[in-house]
């Protein structure tokens, strides 16, 4: 259940004016994002999810963009689309409504933090404070408790016409989760994804999908990068190579996003249930160093992605154990080491046979069985579950065809 609270507020002469420029970069970020959906044609704008995805850019481009907390300026483009199709209802009921205008200052009177960025303290008296990421401490008229049992999902502070605060705390309290219906997931229907090394993904039936080849896009971006640290630092060629440095990135980010979805979108549609091994766990067990940060983000990003479409597709996804997923062997179980340039799963003890992702993509796919408590069908032993042949796509045919699977079926929206 969902809920606000609100509460009179008496920001400093400080702090307000704080919030009076924080609210107008949200302002001209939600201006710029109806600019964007009106006039920039790309795949990552279209619905605030996506949108998301452009604010990196925004803050290479203007950096007035990095001065508010980040998750709220996210809010402030989810708001744009809430707006968008609060309209689009309306239009639908028959009413006559034009479209969404640029918001003056007058227009745009408050911002939301969302999920973090904000507590609350002292909260035994009748006043409380509010702390706000960026902007500091507020103090609030406390006249109401909110309830132990609620969460703080999000805070809006608003600015009324008549100069004075208010803050609103959007409060949830858990309904009953969903009791999940495993047993009628369907095994032959479930896949383990082993993320790549060598290949970007490896199936547990047997699909790899190649890595996104970027070298001429790196190239590109070194020769545009080598040629601002030639530029005089503040000229205007300097600004212009520095823009043409971030069109760059950015062509590189959208084209590595748009490969992620088209991936993961396929994983969701096309599977019940959908194992890959937990990130956090795995970092943790090998402590990765700083040269694989960047792709440690980005596979973090395809889960986000995966578990997020996972729900629009009524789709199971579950991260399991990546402890010694590599190393075991997938029909019986005995653990042999393996150093990275082997390739073959040869297992010493039961003489099991297979490629190393496959082994490794087979055991993420049994880990989610028993993470579910579902047992592994004994009339599906490893061997015929395995597919004896890899099917191997490359990254081409996955961007124009946005999908891994040969015959595909039609396009679904996302
Ligand atoms: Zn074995």
């Amino acid at each position: 259940m969902e809920y606000s609270y609100y509460y009179p507020a008496y920001p400093t002469q400080q702090v307000a004016a704080k919030l009076d420029s924080h609210i107008d970069i949200h302002r001209q970020a939600y201006n710029y994002a109806l600019y964007e959906y009106e006039n920039v044609d790309a795949d990552d704008i279209g619905s605030a999810y996506n949108h998301h995805y452009r604010l990196p850019d925004w803050k290479d481009e203007f950096s007035v963009f990095s001065e508010v907390n980040s998750k709220a300026l996210q809010r402030t483009v989810t708001r744009f689309y809430q707006n968008l199709n609060g309209l689009s209802e309306q239009k639908q009921n028959g009413r006559k409504v034009g479209n969404l205008n640029w918001k003056s200052p007058g227009e745009f009177q408050s911002m939301t933090y969302s999920q973090s960025g904000f507590e609350l303290k002292n909260t035994s008296g009748r006043n409380a404070t509010l702390w706000l990421s960026k902007i500091g401490d507020i103090s609030i008229r406390y006249h109401r408790e909110i309830p132990d049992e609620a969460d703080i999902k999000e805070v809006t502070i608003k600015k009324e016409t008549t100069g004075g605060w208010f803050v609103s705390f959007g409060l949830e309290t858990d309904d009953l989760p969903e009791i999940l219906d495993v047993d009628s997931l369907n095994v032959d229907n479930s896949v383990g994804v082993d993320l790549g090394i060598r290949k970007y993904i490896h199936t547990s039936d047997g699909t790899t999908v190649d890595w996104l080849g970027l070298e001429d896009e790196y190239e590109r971006l070194r020769r545009e990068q080598r040629n601002l640290s030639r530029k005089d630092q503040g000229s205007n060629n300097y600004e212009k190579q520095r823009q043409t440095v971030a069109k760059v990135k950015r062509h590189i980010r959208r084209k590595v996003l748009d490969y992620q979805h088209k991936i993961t979108t396929w994983l969701v549609r096309e599977h019940d249930a959908v194992f890959v091994e937990d990130l956090d766990v795995k970092e943790m067990l090998e402590q990765s160093h700083n040269a694989r940060n960047k792709q440690d983000a980005a596979w973090r990003r395809f889960i986000t992605h995966l578990e997020y479409k996972a729900e629009l597709y009524g789709t199971l996804v579950v991260q399991v154990e990546p402890a010694g997923t590599t190393r075991e062997c997938a029909s019986c179980g005995v653990e042999t080491a393996k150093p990275i340039w082997v390739r073959e799963h040869s297992c010493p003890s039961c003489g099991f046979e297979c490629d190393r992702d496959a082994n490794a993509a087979m055991n993420v796919l049994q880990r989610g069985f028993s993470e579910l408590g579902l047992e592994w069908p004994e009339d599906t032993p490893v061997e015929t579950a395995l597919p004896t042949d890899t099917h191997s796509v490359s990254a081409k045919r996955v961007i124009e065809t946005g999908s891994p699977t040969l015959n595909e079926a039609t396009p679904v929206a996302e």
